[in-house]
């Protein structure tokens, strides 16, 4: 049987190589976006990959969604991929409860509200896979990112707490901690920045959202069952954890 694989932030980036990649692996993919129509459809129709839209900030919408994507795929999400995040970069000092609340609502507590969706039928079934992606910034913090890196560090500790509960029912739970991907998230940081930030990896260059993907097929297979509570970098050397 065919299983099924969940992506939030499916659409763009780097969730859109993992959900591509999953796909070609002979996985029933579904893909979550939140608000950027125009990119979701053209992936949809370029790919054949099932689109879904909901706010995975939102407990209930979490749980309706999941319910949804059960009934459609004919079967329960055997993997999880919570990849959905945001930034709203700003020091501390200028940062208002806002955008902090944005990023933990929608970086970390999208990874309650996921794993609470789908935990029990995997439970039940005795076979999970979950990956969190993190970020390097989780890591080793970063400037302008209180916000960010308190959300990506916090999915760490997430991760190993839930795969210490997991462990006993076949369920692997895993982080994945990129460093800078060419993606939308990354065109967003000013040009002279990002010139900086390249200068500081030791390949001297971004990575690809499909060296990310690829690390996450691997770890979502049957073959990687003795693999839990891990975190694995892919940054090009800037931070060896
Ligand atoms: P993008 O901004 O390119 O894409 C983000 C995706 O997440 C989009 O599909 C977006 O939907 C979706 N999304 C965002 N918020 C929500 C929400 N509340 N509910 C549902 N979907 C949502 O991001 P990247 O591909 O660059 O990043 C993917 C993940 O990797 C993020 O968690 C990011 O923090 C992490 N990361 C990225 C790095 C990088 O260098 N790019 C480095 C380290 C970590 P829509 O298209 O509708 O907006």
């Amino acid at each position: 049987m065919q299983r099924i694989a969940l992506v939030t932030g499916g659409t763009r980036g780097i969730g859109a190589a993992i959900a591509r990649r999953l796909a070609d692996s002979g996985y029933q993919v579904a893909a979550v976006y939140h608000g950027n129509e125009a990119a979701a459809t053209a992936f949809q129709s370029e790919t054949g990959i099932r689109i879904y839209r909901w706010d995975v900030a939102d407990y209930e919408a979490c749980a309706a969604g999941v319910a949804a994507v059960t009934r459609d795929l004919g079967g329960t999400v055997d993997i999880l991929v919570n990849n959905a995040g945001i930034t709203r970069d700003t020091m501390l000092h200028k940062m208002s409860p806002q955008q902090w609340n944005e990023v933990i609502a929608s970086d970390l507590g999208s990874c309650f509200n996921m794993c609470r969706a789908v935990i029990g039928p995997m439970r039940e079934k005795g076979f999970g896979r979950i990956v969190g992606i993190s970020s390097v910034n989780g890591q080793r913090g970063q400037l302008g990112q209180t916000n960010y890196a308190a959300a990506k560090a916090g999915m760490l500790g997430f991760t190993k707490a839930l795969a210490l509960e997991s462990a006993a029912k076949g369920i692997t739970v895993n982080a994945v901690a990129p460093g800078y991907i060419a993606t939308d998230m990354v065109a967003a940081v000013p040009d002279e920045v990002l010139k900086k930030i390249v200068a500081q990896i030791p390949v001297g260059r971004l990575g690809q959202p499909e060296e990310v993907a690829r690390l996450v097929r691997f770890l979502v297979g049957d073959e990687a069952g003795y693999i839990t509570g891990a975190t694995f970098s892919a940054n090009g050397g800037q931070y060896m954890a």
